[in-house]
Protein backbone atom coordinates (compact mmCIF):
# COMPACT_ATOMS: atom_id res chain seq x y z
CA UNK A 1 0.00 0.00 0.00
CA UNK A 2 1.39 3.53 -0.50
CA UNK A 3 1.87 6.19 1.51
CA UNK A 4 2.76 9.54 0.63
CA UNK A 5 3.88 12.33 2.39
CA UNK A 6 3.57 16.12 1.21
CA UNK A 7 5.91 19.26 1.33
CA UNK A 8 3.55 21.25 4.37
CA UNK A 9 2.01 24.40 2.75
CA UNK A 10 0.75 26.04 5.24
CA UNK A 11 2.95 29.50 6.39
CA UNK A 12 5.44 28.78 8.72
CA UNK A 13 5.42 24.93 8.83
CA UNK A 14 8.54 23.52 8.79
CA UNK A 15 8.03 19.94 10.24
CA UNK A 16 7.25 16.67 7.85
CA UNK A 17 5.38 13.87 8.96
CA UNK A 18 8.46 11.45 8.08
CA UNK A 19 11.63 11.15 8.37
CA UNK A 20 14.34 8.69 7.24
CA UNK A 21 14.34 6.33 10.19
CA UNK A 22 9.97 6.16 10.18
CA UNK A 23 10.63 5.72 6.13
CA UNK A 24 12.97 2.51 7.56
CA UNK A 25 9.75 1.61 10.07
CA UNK A 26 7.38 2.02 7.40
CA UNK A 27 8.96 -0.07 4.64
CA UNK A 28 9.77 -2.44 7.38
CA UNK A 29 5.85 -2.97 7.48
CA UNK A 30 5.32 -3.35 3.67
CA UNK A 31 4.43 0.17 2.68
CA UNK A 32 5.56 2.20 -0.47
CA UNK A 33 6.59 5.17 0.97
CA UNK A 34 6.28 8.49 -1.45
CA UNK A 35 7.81 11.77 -0.51
CA UNK A 36 7.35 14.94 -2.24
CA UNK A 37 10.56 16.49 -3.22
CA UNK A 38 11.89 19.36 -0.61
CA UNK A 39 9.45 17.84 2.14
CA UNK A 40 11.86 17.52 4.98
CA UNK A 41 14.49 20.21 4.09
CA UNK A 42 13.41 22.63 6.92
CA UNK A 43 13.61 19.39 9.42
CA UNK A 44 17.45 19.11 8.21
CA UNK A 45 16.15 16.20 5.53
CA UNK A 46 17.30 15.53 2.54
CA UNK A 47 15.70 14.13 -0.37
CA UNK A 48 18.63 11.88 -0.84
CA UNK A 49 18.17 10.58 2.67
CA UNK A 50 14.72 9.44 2.45
CA UNK A 51 15.72 7.55 -0.89
CA UNK A 52 18.88 6.03 0.82
CA UNK A 53 15.84 4.83 3.53
CA UNK A 54 13.47 3.63 0.87
CA UNK A 55 11.34 5.98 -0.03
CA UNK A 56 10.81 7.33 -3.38
CA UNK A 57 11.10 10.66 -4.12
CA UNK A 58 8.73 12.19 -6.75
CA UNK A 59 8.55 16.18 -7.86
CA UNK A 60 4.74 16.56 -6.70
CA UNK A 61 2.40 13.79 -5.30
CA UNK A 62 -0.95 12.12 -6.87
CA UNK A 63 -2.96 12.26 -3.99
CA UNK A 64 -5.02 10.11 -5.95
CA UNK A 65 -2.86 7.43 -6.26
CA UNK A 66 -2.26 7.11 -2.46
CA UNK A 67 -3.38 4.47 -0.20
CA UNK A 68 -2.37 6.39 2.83
CA UNK A 69 -1.84 10.32 2.96
CA UNK A 70 0.20 11.59 5.87
CA UNK A 71 0.39 15.34 6.55
CA UNK A 72 1.28 17.83 10.08
CA UNK A 73 -1.10 20.28 9.47
CA UNK A 74 -4.96 19.81 9.17
CA UNK A 75 -5.77 19.16 5.50
CA UNK A 76 -7.76 21.71 3.34
CA UNK A 77 -11.35 20.98 1.66
CA UNK A 78 -9.39 21.11 -1.83
CA UNK A 79 -6.82 18.45 -0.75
CA UNK A 80 -9.22 16.28 0.61
CA UNK A 81 -10.96 16.88 -2.84
CA UNK A 82 -7.79 15.19 -4.51
CA UNK A 83 -7.80 12.18 -2.66
CA UNK A 84 -9.48 8.73 -3.54
CA UNK A 85 -12.74 7.22 -1.77
CA UNK A 86 -11.29 4.89 1.04
CA UNK A 87 -8.09 6.61 1.28
CA UNK A 88 -6.52 6.81 4.99
CA UNK A 89 -5.17 10.25 6.16
CA UNK A 90 -3.14 10.63 9.45
CA UNK A 91 -2.42 14.17 10.80
CA UNK A 92 -3.17 16.72 13.12
CA UNK A 93 -6.42 17.92 12.10
CA UNK A 94 -8.39 20.47 14.47
CA UNK A 95 -11.52 19.11 14.33
CA UNK A 96 -13.02 21.32 16.85
CA UNK A 97 -11.40 24.62 14.55
CA UNK A 98 -11.77 22.88 10.75
CA UNK A 99 -15.54 21.94 10.58
CA UNK A 100 -15.57 22.32 6.93
CA UNK A 101 -12.39 19.76 6.17
CA UNK A 102 -14.22 17.20 8.48
CA UNK A 103 -17.82 17.78 6.40
CA UNK A 104 -15.25 16.94 3.18
CA UNK A 105 -13.66 14.30 4.88
CA UNK A 106 -16.77 12.45 5.63
CA UNK A 107 -18.26 13.15 2.09
CA UNK A 108 -15.28 11.92 0.35
CA UNK A 109 -15.35 8.42 1.99
CA UNK A 110 -11.87 9.06 3.51
CA UNK A 111 -11.09 6.98 6.72
CA UNK A 112 -9.33 9.94 8.33
CA UNK A 113 -7.01 10.28 11.39
CA UNK A 114 -7.18 13.01 13.85
CA UNK A 115 -3.52 12.57 16.16
CA UNK A 116 -5.14 14.97 18.52
CA UNK A 117 -7.83 12.20 19.33
CA UNK A 118 -5.39 9.29 20.13
CA UNK A 119 -6.63 8.43 23.64
CA UNK A 120 -4.31 10.02 26.53
CA UNK A 121 -3.55 5.98 27.69
CA UNK A 122 -0.52 4.29 28.55
CA UNK A 123 -0.54 2.09 25.58
CA UNK A 124 -1.11 4.94 23.39
CA UNK A 125 2.02 7.10 24.27
CA UNK A 126 4.15 6.75 21.80
CA UNK A 127 1.39 8.05 19.04
CA UNK A 128 0.46 11.15 21.31
CA UNK A 129 1.35 13.69 19.27
CA UNK A 130 -0.24 16.59 21.79
CA UNK A 131 2.25 15.37 24.08
CA UNK A 132 5.19 15.36 22.13
CA UNK A 133 4.72 18.51 20.53
CA UNK A 134 3.72 19.94 23.57
CA UNK A 135 6.64 18.97 25.12
CA UNK A 136 8.42 21.01 22.45
CA UNK A 137 6.73 23.90 22.81
CA UNK A 138 6.98 24.19 26.77
CA UNK A 139 10.68 24.00 26.49
CA UNK A 140 10.84 26.65 23.68
CA UNK A 141 8.61 29.41 25.21
CA UNK A 142 11.04 29.44 28.30
CA UNK A 143 14.02 30.08 25.38
CA UNK A 144 11.74 32.92 24.25
CA UNK A 145 11.09 34.46 27.77
CA UNK A 146 14.91 33.69 28.19
CA UNK A 147 16.47 35.90 25.24
CA UNK A 148 13.89 38.81 25.78
CA UNK A 149 14.81 39.37 29.81
CA UNK A 150 17.01 42.46 30.46
CA UNK A 151 18.72 39.60 33.05
CA UNK A 152 19.74 36.49 33.90
CA UNK A 153 17.64 33.61 34.79
CA UNK A 154 20.30 31.68 36.77
CA UNK A 155 21.77 33.46 40.72
CA UNK A 156 25.14 34.87 40.20
CA UNK A 157 27.51 35.73 42.89
CA UNK A 158 30.53 37.71 41.54
CA UNK A 159 33.10 40.27 42.22
CA UNK A 160 30.88 42.81 41.65
CA UNK A 161 28.03 41.83 43.40
CA UNK A 162 25.33 39.24 43.78
CA UNK A 163 22.20 39.05 41.29
CA UNK A 164 19.28 36.79 42.57
CA UNK A 165 17.73 34.45 40.37
CA UNK A 166 14.69 35.06 38.15
CA UNK A 167 11.17 34.28 39.15
CA UNK A 168 9.29 32.14 36.44
CA UNK A 169 5.77 31.68 37.18
CA UNK A 170 3.85 29.63 34.97
CA UNK A 171 0.03 28.83 34.92
CA UNK A 172 -1.25 25.99 32.98
CA UNK A 173 0.90 23.24 34.74
CA UNK A 174 0.24 19.93 31.74
CA UNK A 175 2.93 18.85 29.34
CA UNK A 176 4.14 22.06 27.75
CA UNK A 177 3.91 23.63 31.64
CA UNK A 178 5.57 20.83 32.89
CA UNK A 179 8.37 21.08 30.11
CA UNK A 180 8.35 24.97 30.74
CA UNK A 181 9.27 24.85 34.43
CA UNK A 182 11.88 21.76 33.96
CA UNK A 183 13.34 23.86 31.44
CA UNK A 184 13.64 27.16 33.88
CA UNK A 185 14.43 24.94 36.29
CA UNK A 186 17.61 24.11 34.29
CA UNK A 187 18.12 27.68 33.37
CA UNK A 188 18.42 28.10 36.97
CA UNK A 189 15.45 30.47 37.47
CA UNK A 190 13.31 30.30 41.45
CA UNK A 191 9.82 28.71 39.65
CA UNK A 192 6.35 28.43 41.00
CA UNK A 193 3.00 27.51 39.00
CA UNK A 194 -0.43 26.97 39.25
CA UNK A 195 -3.45 24.43 37.48
CA UNK A 196 -6.61 23.72 38.77
CA UNK A 197 -6.32 19.88 37.96
CA UNK A 198 -6.30 18.56 41.36
CA UNK A 199 -3.02 16.26 40.22
CA UNK A 200 -0.97 19.14 39.14
CA UNK A 201 0.37 19.93 42.89
CA UNK A 202 2.38 16.67 43.06
CA UNK A 203 3.34 16.98 39.52
CA UNK A 204 4.64 20.71 40.10
CA UNK A 205 6.23 19.41 43.17
CA UNK A 206 8.16 16.83 41.26
CA UNK A 207 9.44 19.34 38.97
CA UNK A 208 11.60 21.03 41.76
CA UNK A 209 8.85 23.79 41.28
CA UNK A 210 6.47 25.67 43.87
CA UNK A 211 3.01 25.05 43.94
CA UNK A 212 1.04 28.31 44.29
CA UNK A 213 -2.60 27.21 46.07
CA UNK A 214 -4.90 29.31 45.30
CA UNK A 215 -7.71 28.49 47.75
CA UNK A 216 -9.42 27.50 44.35
CA UNK A 217 -11.57 24.70 44.02
CA UNK A 218 -9.91 22.32 41.43
CA UNK A 219 -11.65 21.63 38.60
CA UNK A 220 -11.10 18.13 36.73
CA UNK A 221 -13.65 16.58 33.62
CA UNK A 222 -13.02 13.33 32.76
CA UNK A 223 -10.15 11.88 31.00
CA UNK A 224 -7.68 13.98 33.24
CA UNK A 225 -8.36 17.22 31.47
CA UNK A 226 -9.40 20.67 33.58
CA UNK A 227 -12.71 21.90 32.94
CA UNK A 228 -13.60 25.12 32.28
CA UNK A 229 -14.36 27.62 34.98
CA UNK A 230 -17.68 29.76 35.62
CA UNK A 231 -17.21 33.10 35.31
CA UNK A 232 -17.56 34.15 38.96
CA UNK A 233 -14.64 31.51 39.42
CA UNK A 234 -12.69 32.40 36.88
CA UNK A 235 -12.40 35.97 37.84
CA UNK A 236 -11.53 34.86 41.01
CA UNK A 237 -8.77 32.63 39.97
CA UNK A 238 -7.20 36.43 38.13
CA UNK A 239 -7.70 38.34 41.42
CA UNK A 240 -6.04 35.71 43.70
CA UNK A 241 -3.40 34.85 40.76
CA UNK A 242 -2.67 39.52 40.08
CA UNK A 243 0.20 39.25 42.94
CA UNK A 244 1.99 36.66 41.95
CA UNK A 245 1.90 37.81 38.17
CA UNK A 246 3.33 41.06 39.56
CA UNK A 247 5.76 39.17 40.98
CA UNK A 248 7.03 37.38 38.51
CA UNK A 249 10.26 38.54 35.98
CA UNK A 250 8.90 35.89 33.44
CA UNK A 251 5.09 34.82 32.94
CA UNK A 252 4.83 31.61 31.03
CA UNK A 253 0.93 30.57 30.41
CA UNK A 254 -0.11 27.04 28.95
CA UNK A 255 -3.74 27.06 30.06
CA UNK A 256 -6.27 24.91 27.57
CA UNK A 257 -9.37 23.20 27.81
CA UNK A 258 -9.62 20.92 25.11
CA UNK A 259 -11.97 21.72 22.35
CA UNK A 260 -12.83 25.47 24.19
CA UNK A 261 -11.19 28.47 23.49
CA UNK A 262 -8.12 28.84 25.87
CA UNK A 263 -9.31 30.71 29.57
CA UNK A 264 -8.25 34.45 29.97
CA UNK A 265 -6.11 34.14 32.95
CA UNK A 266 -4.35 37.36 32.83
CA UNK A 267 -5.82 40.70 32.29
CA UNK A 268 -4.28 43.99 30.72
CA UNK A 269 -4.55 45.44 34.13
CA UNK A 270 -2.19 42.49 36.10
CA UNK A 271 0.13 43.20 32.99
CA UNK A 272 0.98 46.80 33.99
CA UNK A 273 1.43 45.74 36.98
CA UNK A 274 4.65 43.87 36.71
CA UNK A 275 7.84 45.30 36.53
CA UNK A 276 9.22 46.98 33.91
CA UNK A 277 11.30 45.00 31.76
CA UNK A 278 9.46 41.49 32.55
CA UNK A 279 8.10 39.17 29.82
CA UNK A 280 4.98 37.56 29.42
CA UNK A 281 4.92 34.40 26.95
CA UNK A 282 1.09 33.51 26.22
CA UNK A 283 1.60 29.88 24.79
CA UNK A 284 -1.96 29.83 23.97
CA UNK A 285 -2.36 32.92 21.90
CA UNK A 286 -3.13 30.92 18.92
CA UNK A 287 -6.20 29.53 20.67
CA UNK A 288 -7.64 32.85 22.31
CA UNK A 289 -4.99 33.80 24.15
CA UNK A 290 -4.18 33.40 28.49
CA UNK A 291 -2.90 36.67 28.53
CA UNK A 292 -5.31 39.87 27.43
CA UNK A 293 -3.31 41.74 24.47
CA UNK A 294 -1.62 38.71 23.41
CA UNK A 295 -1.46 38.63 19.42
CA UNK A 296 -0.24 34.94 17.96
CA UNK A 297 2.98 35.68 16.36
CA UNK A 298 3.91 38.61 17.34
CA UNK A 299 5.64 41.05 20.31
CA UNK A 300 3.22 43.27 22.00
CA UNK A 301 4.92 45.70 24.71
CA UNK A 302 2.74 47.13 27.47
CA UNK A 303 3.21 50.32 29.32
CA UNK A 304 3.58 49.16 33.51
CA UNK A 305 1.24 51.28 35.62
CA UNK A 306 3.87 53.21 37.00
CA UNK A 307 5.21 54.27 33.49
CA UNK A 308 8.31 53.47 34.61
CA UNK A 309 8.88 50.89 31.27
CA UNK A 310 7.61 48.10 29.33
CA UNK A 311 6.13 44.54 30.19
CA UNK A 312 6.70 42.66 26.73
CA UNK A 313 3.82 39.90 25.71
CA UNK A 314 5.06 37.28 23.30
CA UNK A 315 2.52 35.62 21.88
CA UNK A 316 4.04 31.89 20.63
CA UNK A 317 2.78 30.85 17.14
CA UNK A 318 4.16 27.63 15.36
CA UNK A 319 5.39 27.00 18.85
CA UNK A 320 6.99 23.60 17.85
CA UNK A 321 7.77 24.23 13.78
CA UNK A 322 10.38 26.53 15.40
CA UNK A 323 12.24 23.50 16.52
CA UNK A 324 11.57 21.14 13.52
CA UNK A 325 13.68 18.62 13.38
CA UNK A 326 13.03 17.68 16.76
CA UNK A 327 9.49 17.82 16.41
CA UNK A 328 9.66 16.39 13.24
CA UNK A 329 11.34 13.50 14.92
CA UNK A 330 8.66 12.76 17.54
CA UNK A 331 5.90 13.63 14.80
CA UNK A 332 6.87 11.27 12.68
CA UNK A 333 7.50 8.72 14.84
CA UNK A 334 3.80 9.13 16.51
CA UNK A 335 2.08 8.61 12.85
CA UNK A 336 4.63 5.82 12.34
CA UNK A 337 3.82 4.23 15.33
CA UNK A 338 -0.26 4.75 14.89
CA UNK A 339 0.26 2.88 11.13
CA UNK A 340 1.95 0.38 12.38
CA UNK A 341 -1.14 -0.47 14.93
CA UNK A 342 -3.16 -0.62 11.92
CA UNK A 343 -0.84 -2.22 9.36
CA UNK A 344 -0.90 -6.41 8.62
CA UNK A 345 0.98 -7.54 5.36
CA UNK A 346 1.69 -4.35 3.69
CA UNK A 347 -1.88 -2.79 4.35
CA UNK A 348 -3.08 -0.47 6.32
CA UNK A 349 -6.44 -1.72 7.35
CA UNK A 350 -7.60 -0.06 10.83
CA UNK A 351 -9.86 -2.38 13.60
CA UNK A 352 -12.38 -0.34 15.21
CA UNK A 353 -12.19 -3.13 17.92
CA UNK A 354 -9.04 -1.71 19.33
CA UNK A 355 -9.99 1.25 21.30
CA UNK A 356 -6.95 3.33 20.02
CA UNK A 357 -8.14 3.04 16.30
CA UNK A 358 -11.24 3.70 17.20
CA UNK A 359 -10.46 6.86 19.33
CA UNK A 360 -8.43 7.87 16.95
CA UNK A 361 -10.91 7.72 13.68
CA UNK A 362 -12.39 11.22 12.78
CA UNK A 363 -14.58 10.19 9.63
CA UNK A 364 -15.43 6.71 8.03
CA UNK A 365 -17.16 5.14 5.52
CA UNK A 366 -19.14 8.65 5.58
CA UNK A 367 -19.22 8.78 8.57
CA UNK A 368 -18.22 11.44 11.39
CA UNK A 369 -16.96 9.12 13.95
CA UNK A 370 -15.99 11.49 16.67
CA UNK A 371 -19.38 12.39 18.33
CA UNK A 372 -18.28 15.85 19.46
CA UNK A 373 -17.56 17.15 16.47
CA UNK A 374 -20.90 14.66 14.90
CA UNK A 375 -22.46 17.12 16.91
CA UNK A 376 -21.00 20.36 16.21
CA UNK A 377 -21.79 19.66 12.28
CA UNK A 378 -25.86 19.67 13.38
P1 LIG B 1 -4.08 20.84 28.04
O1 LIG B 1 -3.15 21.23 26.95
O2 LIG B 1 -5.49 20.50 27.73
O3 LIG B 1 -4.09 22.04 29.12
C1 LIG B 1 -2.90 22.54 29.65
C2 LIG B 1 -3.06 22.73 31.14
O4 LIG B 1 -3.89 23.87 31.39
C3 LIG B 1 -3.72 21.56 31.86
O5 LIG B 1 -2.84 21.08 32.87
C4 LIG B 1 -4.97 22.18 32.46
O6 LIG B 1 -5.32 21.62 33.72
C5 LIG B 1 -4.54 23.63 32.60
N1 LIG B 1 -5.63 24.58 32.81
C6 LIG B 1 -6.85 24.66 32.21
N2 LIG B 1 -7.55 25.69 32.70
C7 LIG B 1 -6.77 26.30 33.62
C8 LIG B 1 -6.94 27.42 34.48
N3 LIG B 1 -8.06 28.11 34.50
N4 LIG B 1 -5.92 27.74 35.29
C9 LIG B 1 -4.77 27.05 35.31
N5 LIG B 1 -4.54 25.98 34.53
C10 LIG B 1 -5.53 25.61 33.69
O7 LIG B 1 -3.46 19.68 28.93
P2 LIG B 1 -2.40 18.57 28.56
O8 LIG B 1 -1.04 19.11 28.73
O9 LIG B 1 -2.78 17.97 27.26
O10 LIG B 1 -2.65 17.52 29.73
C11 LIG B 1 -3.97 17.19 30.15
C12 LIG B 1 -3.97 15.98 31.03
O11 LIG B 1 -3.65 14.81 30.30
C13 LIG B 1 -2.99 16.01 32.17
O12 LIG B 1 -3.63 15.44 33.29
C14 LIG B 1 -1.87 15.16 31.72
O13 LIG B 1 -1.13 14.58 32.79
C15 LIG B 1 -2.65 14.09 30.99
N6 LIG B 1 -1.84 13.38 30.01
C16 LIG B 1 -1.86 12.02 30.03
C17 LIG B 1 -1.11 11.32 29.09
C18 LIG B 1 -1.10 9.82 29.08
O14 LIG B 1 -1.42 9.20 30.04
N7 LIG B 1 -0.76 9.23 27.97
C19 LIG B 1 -0.39 11.99 28.14
C20 LIG B 1 -0.41 13.37 28.14
C21 LIG B 1 -1.16 14.07 29.07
Amino acid sequence: MRVGIARERRDGERRVAATPDTVRQLTGLGLEVLIESGAGIAAGHSDQSYADAGATVVPALELAELGVFAHVRPLTPETVGLLRRGAVTIGLASPASELPTVRALAGAGITAFALELVPRISRAQSMDALTSQALIAGYRCVLEAATRLPRFFPLYMTAAGTIPPASVLVLGAGVAGLQAIGTAKRLGARVSANDVRPASADEVASMGAKFINLDLETAEASGGYAKELGDDKAARQRALLAPHVAAADVLITTAAIPGRPAPLLVTRAMVQAMKPGSVVVDLAAESGGNVEGAVAGADVLVPTADGSGEVTIVGMKDAASAMASDASRLYAKNVANLLELMTADGVVAPDFGDEVVAGACLTADGVVRHAPTAEALG
